[in-house]
């Protein structure tokens, strides 16, 4: 028998009792006459005692003992002369009458603690070492509870969960597809899909009114930070509803999950912003709502002053940031100044306006207006004293952009975010398309199934950059968790779409014939959502990255460093698939 107890079981009330222990050694005390040893497993920490006098016959043992060990024990539960209050097992030891080695362990390459020393290359090589860790343990437990009330949840509402395949054919969701060779059919290929989309549509059409499915998507994008080449959603499809219906149903998922998981009740419904409100006052779809700052658009009170680069300008905005005029040095200024002109954020210059605290204005911009204008613009914003108000110009999207950005490093260097708190909300009225610069045509901004708003058909051959979509995402503390649309379930709609993304009947026919022929057979109105689960464990986890919520994830470059993948394959795989590689040209 290898255990009556785990680690982390044994309380005052089991003192005097025999137990057997078994697990791994974290740490070794050894002060000559007396050993101690912390010994673990997943469910905690459990200090063993071993002396010359109680012991004699298993201290030449004992002593053989390295780091991640790992032993079964034998012995009795008793008192600690000094307790130990941060762990729930602090108050007892075990006097160890018995002690056999199951296994014994090299010294590991880092230390297995909750804070370790080792770099991030060291780490994913020996991920089964880091995954003994503390904290990598509570993340994959708090992500299989999540997973479990999410199928309790879903189950309450009536989906089912239904298994898709993965070796598919390309399923568009605006990145580039995984492919695997086919042996079989030399020269063809499968891909990897990018999400279930078009196999849960078919769900709907098969009637299965409310499918869900945790599933891997697998996306061959270039490497971000935070990007995961394969990474896990919460997909999910229902017939016969409306977008308010969808909003409904999942918002009462994540206030499941928030209840259940975080021991937060949201008494009222999550806002719901369209997405151009979004973009006008935070300068991104996916708006960070737990500190104020909201953008104002200037561009009337600031224009036909003479002064050219305003003049020019499509668009002015600005930020007031209250009771913080006299914190804003020369140099700190400059320092945000050169924020806004990196590449990512996109600027080419800031402007303030300085209200102090004695009631006089400053302003970078003082040559150009007199102080009536600028009081003007402070007394549109409601400005008081102590305000500072920082100014943007330029392009509308590409201003607001870096007003949004702006935004968030004045929060991150104010600490006005509070890390722990939630602020869930809905973006809702996507536009259906945006224009590609460099392809000059429209993308789907979502995928090209989402239906157009009702109001905005006839806009789909005249001004297709004008028409909405039916879409929402699901965004909290400014992470996108989830979006989904309303689907097309008409053909001709979804002809005319296909249309307006410049596919052509023939090209329409070979890539999505399958749904158009499906939508010929009683195609249910139907549409749905997929979350990002990885995201959303790592923010319930306060995870700066979903790395930590993965068992086994790639690293930032996209490689396994324990399995050392991607790999070549050999000679003999490679021909018999017919394949030929290339040599590296560059
Ligand atoms: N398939 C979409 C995605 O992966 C979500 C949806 O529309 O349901 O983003």
């Amino acid at each position: 028998m290898y255990r009556t107890h785990t680690c982390g079981e044994l309380r005052i009330a089991d003192v005097n009792k025999e137990v057997v222990l078994s697990g791994w050694v974290q740490k070794i005390r050894d002060l000559g006459s007396v050993i101690f040893i912390d010994l673990r497993d997943r469910y905690g920490i459990t200090q063993l005692y071993f002396d010359n006098v109680l012991n004699p016959d298993i201290m030449d043992l004992a002593r053989k003992l390295g780091r991640e060990y790992v032993l079964r024990i034998k012995g009795t539960v008793r008192e600690r002369e000094s307790k130990n209050p941060n762990i729930p097992t602090g108050d007892i030891e075990v006097v160890v009458k018995e002690l056999e080695i199951l296994n014994e362990s090299e010294v590991p390459p880092f230390t297995i603690e909750e804070n370790t020393d080792g770099g991030e290359e060291i780490l994913m090589k020996y991920r089964y070492l880091d995954l003994r860790r503390p904290n990598l343990q509570r993340a994959l437990l708090l992500r299989y509870e999540m997973a479990k009330e999410i199928r309790n949840y879903l189950d309450s509402q009536r989906f089912v969960e239904i298994e898709t395949p993965f070796l598919i054919k390309s399923t568009p969701e605006g990145a580039r597809d995984f492919i695997v060779p086919s042996r079989l059919y030399r020269g063809s290929f499968y891909a990897l899909p990018q999400s279930p989309q078009l196999f849960k549509q078919l769900l709907m059409v098969a009637g299965y009114d409310r499918y869900f499915q945790i599933v891997k998507c697998f996306r061959d994008e270039d490497f971000r930070a935070d990007r995961q080449p394969e990474f896990t959603q919460i997909d999910c499809e229902l017939s016969f509803v409306t977008q308010d219906d969808i909003i409904n149903i999942f918002e009462g998922l994540a206030k499941h999950l928030f209840k259940k998981i975080k021991g937060i009740e949201f008494n009222e419904a999550f806002p719901r912003i369209p997405y151009s409100e979004a973009i006008e006052k935070y300068g991104t779809d996916k708006p960070d709502l737990r500190f104020d700052l909201v953008i104002n658009d200037l561009t009337k009170q600031l224009q036909g002053y003479g002064f050219k680069v305003f003049d020019a300008a499509e668009y002015i905005g600005g930020i007031k940031v209250e009771s913080k005029a006299d914190t804003y040095s020369r140099k700190k200024i400059d320092q945000l100044t050169d924020f806004v002109k990196r590449p990512q954020v996109g600027a080419k210059g800031l402007a303030w306006i300085k209200y102090n605290a004695d009631g006089s204005i400053k302003s970078s911009i003082d040559k150009f207006y007199t102080e009536e204008v600028l009081r003007n613009v402070l007394s549109d914003i409601n400005a008081q004293p102590n305000d500072i108000v920082f100014i943007i110009s330029g392009p509308k999207q590409q201003s607001l952009k870096a007003l949004g950005e702006l935004r968030l490093e004045i929060a991150r260097s104010l600490g006005l975010i509070d890390e722990n708190i939630y602020k869930p909300l809905w973006v809702v009225d996507f536009p259906m398309f945006e224009w590609d610069e460099e392809d000059q045509r429209y993308k789907a901004m979502h995928h090209p199934f989402t239906s157009p708003k009702e109001q905005d058909i006839d806009l789909l051959d005249t001004d297709p950059g004008k028409v909405r979509a039916n879409a929402y995402d699901f965004v909290i503390n400014g992470v996108e968790i989830g979006g989904g649309s309303i689907r097309i379930h008409k053909r001709d709609v979804q002809e005319k779409v296909f249309e307006a993304l410049g596919l052509s009947k023939e090209e329409a026919q070979e890539k999505f014939g399958f749904l158009l022929e499906a939508f010929k057979y009683g195609a249910p109105p139907h549409g749905g959502i997929a979350f990002g689960f990885d995201r959303w464990v790592a923010i319930f986890n306060g995870s700066k990255s979903i790395k930590d919520v993965i068992a086994f994830p790639k690293n930032s470059a996209g490689r396994d460093l324990m399995l050392d993948a991607p790999s070549p394959v050999s000679p003999g795989q490679l021909e018999e698939l017919g394949i030929e590689i290339k040599p590296d040209t560059e």
